[in-house]
């Protein structure tokens, strides 16, 4: 197939408009089959749940063309089975997660001129998404939802090579203990703006948030789970309940068990012990991992020993491994890959 004319290697994390999407409507405590469509456009009711009460959650996930020439998607079942989560803890019907998966190969093969080709460093973006569509004004959950997904090709993350990040540690928090903060959802990143708009005012990539009741353990940024390595090669990731599970930082935990014979512990990180770990990188489908340079906690500078020109060589292990495996490099474990192409 003819790919679309674009200069792949300086797209940057831009909404492009791709041919076609897949919709599905909730009505009647019902699934409809759902269907492709060409209008990119939504027409809602002004009184829509998801305008009014923010009920709407979202996945994020990217296909890839392997260096043998297939179009891949990595891991589209867990994306399943978090949005499945997600719709729970909001009152929303779950779109079946086997659907969820034929939807998105759907979507990709029908925007297949926009799959990037191998070696761009470009990927197809996949963005699936649901929300409360008739209208609601009495606080309760809509009884009606669409479930869609469009997909919008993205550039290379590490444009010019890698630049480990300055993050400080926020004031503000992300997620309450027993909150939202474990779910994909539209709010958790309506509440963040102001915290990352003002960390990049102040000269920060990045928020650290700490748990928020106690202040004193590492959760996350805004939009992607921590990973540190200590100095004897250890790979540690914080576990918190209000963290969201990141499909990157559990398959680069298997990777670093599995694939590269490191010790892997996923326990509580006290903020106090950041100062004595080797790397810090923080795990996304955007990024894979990008490298954390400098924290700074009010004023109190922590350098990471791996510094700020490069990766630290775990951390480059890691994301050379993973990339390998999505890229059809590295033989991935069974389920990893699903083949649209
Ligand atoms: C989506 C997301 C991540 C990263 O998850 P991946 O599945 O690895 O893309 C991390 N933290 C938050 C808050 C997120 O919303």
């Amino acid at each position: 197939m003819e790919k679309q004319n674009i200069d792949w290697a300086n797209l940057g994390f831009g909404y492009v408009q791709t041919d076609k999407r897949f919709v599905s409507n909730y009505k009647d405590g019902a699934w409809d089959e759902g269907t492709l469509t060409s209008d990119a456009n939504i027409v809602l009711n002004e009184c829509a749940g998801v305008l009014q009460y923010a009920q709407t959650i979202f996945e994020g996930m990217k296909a890839y063309t392997t260096e043998d020439g297939r179009i891949v998607v990595f891991r589209p079942d867990l994306n399943a089975s978090r949005m499945a989560d997600s719709a729970r803890r909001l009152e929303m019907p779950v779109f079946p997660e086997d659907r969820f998966v034929e939807a998105v190969v759907e979507t990709v093969a029908a925007n297949e001129s926009f799959v990037p080709p191998y070696g761009s460093g470009a990927t197809l973006y996949i963005r699936p998404y649901m929300f409360g569509s008739n209208p609601v004004i009495g606080v309760k959950p809509a009884s009606e939802y669409q479930f869609r997904i469009f997909a919008t090709p993205v550039g290379p993350y590490f444009k010019g090579g890698v630049k480990p990040l300055t993050i400080r540690v926020s004031d503000f928090d992300r997620a309450a203990p027993h909150g939202t903060g474990h779910i994909k959802a539209g709010l958790n990143y309506a509440m963040s703006l102001h915290a990352i708009v003002s960390a990049h005012a102040e000269g920060y990539d990045e928020n650290m948030y700490l748990d928020a009741a106690t202040r004193t353990k590492v959760e996350e940024t805004g939009g992607a789970n921590f990973l540190f390595v200590t100095k004897d090669n250890k790979v540690v990731t914080p576990k918190s309940d209000s963290i969201l599970p990141s499909i990157t930082r559990r398959s680069l935990l298997h990777v670093a068990k599995e694939y590269l014979g490191l010790e892997v512990e996923e326990r509580e990180v006290y903020l106090d012990e950041v100062k004595d770990f080797a790397e810090c990188g923080l795990c996304g489908t955007a990024a894979v991992i990008s490298p954390v340079g400098k924290i700074v906690d009010h004023g109190k500078e922590i350098c990471l020993p791996s510094g700020m020109e490069k990766m630290g060589p775990i951390t480059q292990k890691l994301y050379e491994t993973l990339t390998g495996i999505q890229m059809g490099r590295i033989e991935a474990p069974e389920g990893w890959i699903k083949v649209i192409k």
